[in-house]
């Protein structure tokens, strides 16, 4: 009888104890499973703040920044490539990332009333459109012009080292960089033709810049002074570059007039210039056949 009891007792022990480390597994399990998704809920907290944090401090729209993550492919190139050298085609010189600069490019330049430097040949019409623009009573901003490609260089750099500092390889800490600041020699600063202009009352590089008296009198007129809005929306495809309604380039007025009519960007613009240029001499070569 006693020893039925002792191992009922024994029995009833084990039991406990057996049971007791299925709860106590059961508890650990959850722990670590409540940890292990802690984790990954920090993690994603994180990186939806450091994304929250980059869409601040690059001003860039939040639908333009992700797009920009997901691709960066840049279209062919246009074949014609005006020279830089070609004093006929100075104006219409193309600057993008197919297209870029030396690094001796150095522009004879002028000053504006800010300090800030533009094209000599060129800041006349820049400084006449402004002072049109404020004759309507508004307040137009030259926030940046000339950047020497040097210059280009140091901010390159910087944004490189930023990168880097969050853990990438100099490879894709470049890659990243490209996508908040022009590759050296790349940039339409860099030729000394392109002035990023904003209203006095709104100084942000985004895309309610468009929404402002003055940039939407500069988009109407900017083509009457010879210049054109370089990234207009929806041509990111060909210009590599997103929207910008702030960043106006100087091209000479017939063929701002021809871009902003057209709804065309420089690139589609010389391209169907070349086109026409290659049917005109073939049609001559035709006539000397005959
Ligand atoms: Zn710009």
């Amino acid at each position: 009888m006693l020893k039925r009891l002792i191992c009922t007792l024994m029995t009833f022990v084990l039991a406990l104890l057996w049971g007791g480390n299925l709860v106590f597994e059961a508890y650990a399990t959850d722990v670590r499973t409540e940890l292990i998704s802690r984790k990954t809920i920090t993690d994603k907290i994180c990186l939806i703040s450091e994304q929250i944090r980059l869409l601040i401090s690059d001003q860039i729209p939040l639908k333009e920044k992700l797009s920009e993550q997901t691709t960066m492919k840049i279209s062919e190139p246009p074949k014609f490539i005006p020279s830089i050298n070609n004093n006929e085609d100075w104006m219409l010189t193309l600057v993008n990332y197919n297209n870029p600069l030396p690094d001796t490019y150095k522009p004879v330049l002028k000053s504006l009333s800010n300090g800030l430097q533009f094209d000599a040949r060129a800041i006349d019409q820049l400084i006449l459109m402004l002072s049109d623009a404020r004759a309507q009573g508004l307040s137009p901003v030259v926030c940046s012009a000339y950047r020497s490609v040097e210059y280009q260089q140091k901010l390159f750099n910087n944004q490189v080292k930023k990168q880097m500092a969050k853990g990438l390889d100099r490879q894709q800490a470049e890659l990243e960089a490209q996508k908040v600041v022009a590759y050296p020699g790349t940039s339409e600063h860099n030729l000394g033709l392109a002035a990023d202009i904003v209203s006095l009352s709104y100084q942000h590089l985004d895309q309610a810049q468009a929404n402002t008296a003055e940039v939407k009198w500069l988009t109407r007129h900017c083509s009457e002074y010879g210049f054109i809005l370089r990234y207009p929306e929806g041509k990111r495809n060909i210009t590599g570059v997103i929207y910008e309604p702030w960043h106006f380039r100087y091209v000479g007025i017939d063929a701002a007039k021809e871009i902003m009519e057209s709804g065309q960007c420089l690139e589609e613009y010389l391209e169907f210039k070349e086109s026409a240029l290659a049917k005109t001499s073939s049609t001559t070569a035709a006539k000397v056949i005959r």
